[in-house]
């Protein structure tokens, strides 16, 4: 019940996840950092959406490292090939 109200008070979960979403993209404001985290103390259910999201966010984030580290190996591989032909010349 008090839950409910403390919903209404502070923040909808429409609202919460939405923060969620904007806090991974970008940054959020002070203010709406401290919505959140009254709200995620209040709500288990963005909890657990909150989790899934930070579990997302750090895959994405390895996969884009690797990606990166993939690109940077070829790269250097291009470059090596470019100083052995040199090299030979
Ligand atoms: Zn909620």
């Amino acid at each position: 019940m008090i839950r409910r109200i403390l919903h209404k008070l502070f923040l909808p979960c429409s609202e919460a996840t939405l923060l969620m979403e904007k806090r991974n993209a970008q940054s959020i404001s002070s203010r709406e950092n401290r919505m959140l985290s009254m709200h995620l103390m209040i709500c288990k259910w963005c909890r657990m959406y909150n989790e899934k999201l930070a579990i997302l966010d750090k895959v994405f984030k390895k996969k884009f490292s690797e990606q990166k580290t993939e690109i940077n190996e070829s790269e250097i591989q291009d470059f090596k090939n470019k100083m052995i032909d040199k090299l030979n010349f």
